[in-house]
């Protein structure tokens, strides 16, 4: 794919800056949303990544793989310097929120994912202010806030704009930001470096420590007994942490229960799934960044709405959607209406159209309460499989949009009135009970992704 891309970038930047500044690029990783280049100088990565960072996304994403991020790093892996700051945040250079992917210490910071981009909405409202709070660098209030929330929601670009935030407001904090597996990745070698007191020594000096996804460390045991430890000694010295997983802390399975529950003893806040207002509203935002881009080019009226009404999974497919559209336009020189958007996002379209079945419910349902799959529709009365059966039948009205004699003959040939008192009854039990109403909160979840 790069090579093809490479090819596209040439007519998109022109030779000399093709030569000067892409020719030279070397894509070390392709994974997870990140496109990693080796760069031979912060320099060269800093310039690559204001001025070209988009035209690569943009073609990253007309040839079928988008990302989220592109980023530089000079040299190997291997050979960047340790995670330890050798000099004061305070004394690095003002330029740092124009730079592509600064480092706070060792992990990379996306510079598109600030505050000012990031847009607020009913379904991400709490943990975009739990997140300003964090960033305003005072005395710990909550210790951690744990974020979650499903796949492309906004949880590491919160994070980075916490740590840019703070960056400008509390200069004088040592701030670090990495991803549950890097955290791994950095303790595994210390042990096989023998260098366990600078790692730990490291960690237990840092005063804001963020650690994204960490569901990556569930079942991985000494990497979390070592967490749990860095943890323990940050909430005494009252350091701020903040936490990412993919569900909330009660849910990561093989989690050691002494780290779920000082998880939970933080403020726990859910970025839900996007409406349709915050879909419309980041479109909107990111539009505005494109027309800049791509001078000349004009967009159709609907075709905005016709996005956030169609693509609901995730906002990184929804931000795909809208960059490889530009991307393709631009290519072929046409005005961005319904009939290019049908063109070019036929795919995207085709899986978002994709419906949710009442079989792929039950099955849902019957794996997180472990029972047999045929019991959703057979005929036991037993309080244990009956009520995941009626959390199956709500979730069918509500999540489907089968008619209740439908639903009924999908649920072994029960009568329609059958399903009305199912879908009822865990209406009733959800106002009575929280860990029922997680439950279903946590299933539709887990089938709307
Ligand atoms: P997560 O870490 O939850 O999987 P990310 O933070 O990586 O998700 O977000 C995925 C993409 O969607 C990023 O490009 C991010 O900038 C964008 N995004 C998510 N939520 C918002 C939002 N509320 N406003 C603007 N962009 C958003
Ligand atoms: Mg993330």
């Amino acid at each position: 794919t790069w090579g093809q891309v490479r090819e596209e970038l040439i007519k998109r930047v022109g030779k000399n800056n093709y030569t000067t500044w892409i020719e030279p690029l070397r894509l070390s990783q392709l994974k997870n949303g990140v496109a990693s280049f080796e760069v031979p100088t912060t320099f060269f990565g800093d310039w690559v990544s204001r001025n070209f960072a988009d035209h690569i996304r943009g073609q990253l994403a007309v040839a079928g793989t988008p990302v989220d991020r592109v980023e530089f790093t000079v040299g190997t892996m291997a050979e960047q310097p340790a995670v330890r700051p050798s000099t004061k945040p305070a004394a690095k250079p003002a330029r740092a929120r124009t730079t592509g992917t600064d480092e706070v210490t060792g992990a990379q910071l996306e510079q598109r994912f600030t505050f000012d981009n990031f847009v607020v909405g009913k379904p991400n409202e709490l943990a975009h202010a739990a997140a300003r709070r964090v960033a305003e660098g005072g005395p710990v209030t909550f210790n951690p806030l744990f974020l979650y929330g499903g796949v492309g929601l906004g949880k590491t670009h919160l994070m980075h704009a916490i740590a840019h935030e703070l960056k400008f407001s509390r200069p004088d904090l040592h701030v670090l930001y990495l991803s549950a597996e890097q955290f791994m990745y950095r303790f595994v070698q210390a042990l096989r470096d023998r260098q366990i007191m600078d790692f730990k020594e490291l960690f237990r000096s840092v005063d804001v420590l963020m650690v994204d996804d960490v569901q990556f460390i569930a079942g991985k045991d000494s990497t979390q007994e070592e967490f749990f430890h860095t943890f323990n000694a940050l909430v005494d010295q009252n350091k701020q942490i903040v936490i990412s997983a993919d569900r909330a802390p009660g849910e990561i399975k093989d989690l050691e229960e002494r780290i779920r529950s000082r998880l939970q003893c933080g403020l726990v806040v859910d970025l839900h799934p996007t409406d349709y207002e915050l879909r419309l509203g980041i479109l909107q935002s990111k539009l505005e960044h494109y027309s800049n881009q791509y001078r000349g080019l004009t967009m159709a009226p609907g075709v905005l709405e016709f996005l956030a009404h169609r693509i609901t999974t995730n906002v990184r497919v929804l931000e795909g959607a809208l960059m490889r559209l530009f991307a393709f336009a631009s290519l072929v020189g046409r005005e961005i209406n319904l009939d290019l958007v049908q063109e070019c996002l036929s795919d995207i379209l085709r899986s978002s159209e994709k419906r949710l079945t009442i079989e792929e419910i039950q099955r849902k349902v019957a794996e997180h309460y472990n029972v047999r799959l045929s019991d959703m529709i057979g005929p036991k009365r037993l309080r244990t499989i009956a009520r995941p059966r009626q959390v199956a039948m709500y979730l069918s009205k509500q999540m489907t949009s089968r008619s209740l004699p439908e639903i009924g003959r999908r649920f072994g040939g029960r009568d329609h009135t059958t399903i009305m008192h199912g879908v009822r009854k865990i209406e009733e039990l959800m106002a009575a009970d929280g860990q029922l109403a997680d439950d279903v909160q946590l299933l539709k979840r887990l089938l709307q992704s």
